[in-house]
């Protein structure tokens, strides 16, 4: 059982991952770390933190592992802030949807201890923001993804590790390049898709008949553009390079698809749509 686990950014992922660590009862005391108090004030309340700071180097002290769920603009700012306040002993990692940007603004603050932090992604979440959306099942049968360094801590890893599996998470590992690849595809795609989609029609003139006649298949295309637009808009600019690559591809294909419908290429269309369900149903199926 961990003494201290001190929590930066009481949110969706934060508050969820504490809930879960607290039915297990894996941990003693939670100190939750916002900039408003009334959000925290609001996670008291809900008994998902024991008590809170607004100042993230005082929450710091003493603790045994720190996690870092803010938005990734918001890591480097608040690992600068805590670097000369953590103890020999504490371990620390973090939540963030893209792994190459924590890692570097790590690298660039912890260089001396770098093996104490063990970066980490949970692949679950909702549309929705805030600790009001958190719940302790939200990461059972999901899989989390750790991309530790070859310099990582045994120590470190193992405790990270267990943390999530006791939240009922399958933990895998990964190197940072390759999870910020295929996150970019499965992920940060889709949520560019749904945002310019949503965004298009809604500045269309006839946006108004466009919207009252969306039906369910529009609904579940767009759910994901519901999200938080500041966290979306940290993860794009944080994983620009991955993303812009499987961007340009999907544009290529919808562009062949565009011509295809132009010439009227029954057999490409009908192609592409039997391919694409058939992936689908596999996914759907677990296979
Ligand atoms: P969230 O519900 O909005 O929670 C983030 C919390 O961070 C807020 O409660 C906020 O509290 C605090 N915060 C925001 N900006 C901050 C800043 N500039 N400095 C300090 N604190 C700040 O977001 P979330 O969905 O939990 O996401 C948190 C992290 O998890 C992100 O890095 C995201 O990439 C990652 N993640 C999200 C999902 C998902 O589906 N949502 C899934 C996997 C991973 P205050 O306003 O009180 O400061």
């Amino acid at each position: 059982m961990i003494n201290k686990l001190t929590l930066i950014g009481v949110g969706l992922i934060g508050g969820s991952l504490v809930r879960a660590l607290r039915h297990a009862q894996w941990v003693k005391e939670v100190v939750g770390v916002g900039r408003h108090v009334a959000n925290l004030e609001l996670a008291k309340g809900l008994g998902v933190i024991d008590d809170y700071k607004t100042d993230p180097a005082e929450a710091v002290a003493g603790a045994d592992v720190v996690v870092l769920a803010v938005p990734l603009g918001a890591m480097k700012n608040i690992m600068q802030e805590i670097a000369p306040h953590l103890s020999e002993k504490t371990i620390l990692t973090d939540v963030g949807s893209a792994k190459g940007s924590v890692v570097a603004d790590a690298q660039a603050v912890f260089a001396g201890r770098i093996e104490d932090f063990v970066p980490g992604h949970p692949i679950a979440g909702t549309e929705k923001s805030g600790v009001e959306a958190s719940f302790a099942e939200l990461f059972q049968q999901r899989r989390v993804i750790l991309t530790p360094h070859e310099t990582t801590s045994a120590t470190a890893l193992g405790v990270v590790r267990e943390m999530w599996q006791v939240c009922g998470a399958e933990v895998i590992e990964m190197s940072v390049a390759h999870h910020d690849e295929v996150l970019a595809a499965t992920s940060h795609l889709p949520h560019m898709l749904a945002y310019a989609l949503v965004d298009t029609l809604a500045r269309m003139e006839d946006r108004r008949d466009i919207f009252d006649y969306a039906a369910s298949g529009f609904r579940d295309f767009t759910r994901i553009a519901s999200s938080d637009p500041q966290m979306w808009h940290d993860i794009t600019m944080a994983n620009q390079s991955a993303l812009v690559e499987v961007m340009k591809r999907f544009r290529t294909d919808l562009e062949q698809m565009i011509t295809a419908i132009e010439k009227g290429d029954s057999q490409f269309v009908k192609q592409t749509f039997e391919r694409a369900k058939k992936a689908r149903d596999a996914f759907c199926d677990g296979k």
